[in-house]
């Protein structure tokens, strides 16, 4: 090799490694505090939640939980909060984009808050299924900001999206429509939830979901900077005590939204402990 070739080479080796340190800290995955989530869907009643709150009252709660019941229960559960202490916080399945209006059925984000909710679950794949695009998605983020509620942000492919190698297009798209035009993303939390590990059993393995979660992550930081390796990225889909501790181990999955797993408060805090 040349002199000039050597030099030249050394010169581009030195360029690669300054710009893969420089994008590596902006991905950095600084201590994010673990944040479990549990997603009650249309599940329980008035009887089984005073079940679930006196079991789960036991727990040994060292991570920050939110609780998403179904909307009438919303209000219940915040007496139970205040009784217990704030145990855990409370987080709403869905919100309308507006305060106030002729929309039968639809909540606001100013009620959510009136009842105590800190939480909003946003843009779930059975939401975006029953017609929610990607732009009434971002309606919602923005309003939820605006009120003080903190938007638990659902983003994930499909199984056919998967398999036609579209994950990274698909979640890329999904979070710069929601997040366009916000220019302070340090009170929003992203959830990975791929539809094909939803309910199914069958969870993403660990080291996938990483994959995406650390994606996840790069995005964020080229877009928002910074504060991206400070946002909660959450993994959802299929979680459970089994595999609640392999989630725990990667670098980029800081908790877990857990739907089915989440109804019972025994299976529930096992897969707190699993972040401690
Ligand atoms: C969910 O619906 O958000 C979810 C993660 O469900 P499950 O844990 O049952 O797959």
């Amino acid at each position: 090799m040349s002199q000039t070739m050597l030099e030249s080479y050394i010169e581009k080796m030195v360029r690669q490694a300054v710009t893969s340190s420089l994008s590596n800290q902006l991905v950095t995955n600084e201590k994010i505090k673990p944040i479990v989530v549990a997603n009650w869907k249309m599940n329980m009643n008035l009887d089984s939640i005073s079940e679930f709150v006196y079991d789960f009252s036991k727990t040994n709660v060292p991570v920050d939980v939110v609780i998403c019941p179904p909307a009438p229960y919303l209000y219940v559960l915040n007496g139970w909060q205040i009784k217990l202490n704030a145990l855990f916080s409370i987080g709403a399945q869905n919100v309308h984009s507006e305060s106030k209006g002729a929309f039968t059925g639809d909540v606001s984000a100013e009620q959510l808050v009136d009842v105590g909710c800190e939480y909003v679950i946003i843009g779930h794949s059975e939401r975006r299924a029953i017609g929610e695009t990607n732009s009434f998605i971002h309606q919602k983020v923005k309003h939820a900001l605006n009120t003080g509620l903190i938007p638990i942000l659902c983003v994930g492919e499909s199984e056919e999206e998967r398999k036609q190698q579209k994950t990274n297009v698909v979640v890329e798209e999904q979070i710069l429509s929601a997040l366009q035009n916000i220019q302070d993303i340090s009170r929003v939390i992203i959830a990975y939830e791929p539809v094909w590990a939803i309910g199914t059993g069958q969870s993403a393995a660990p080291e996938q979901a990483q994959e995406v979660h650390h994606f996840i992550r790069s995005v964020l930081s080229k877009h928002f900077g910074v504060t991206a390796g400070r946002t909660p990225i959450l993994y959802g889909g299929s979680a459970k005590p089994e595999n609640a501790k392999e989630f725990s181990a990667m670098a980029d999955i800081n908790g877990l939204l857990v739907g089915g797993a989440s109804l019972k408060a025994g299976d529930f805090s096992k897969i707190i402990q699993a972040f401690c």
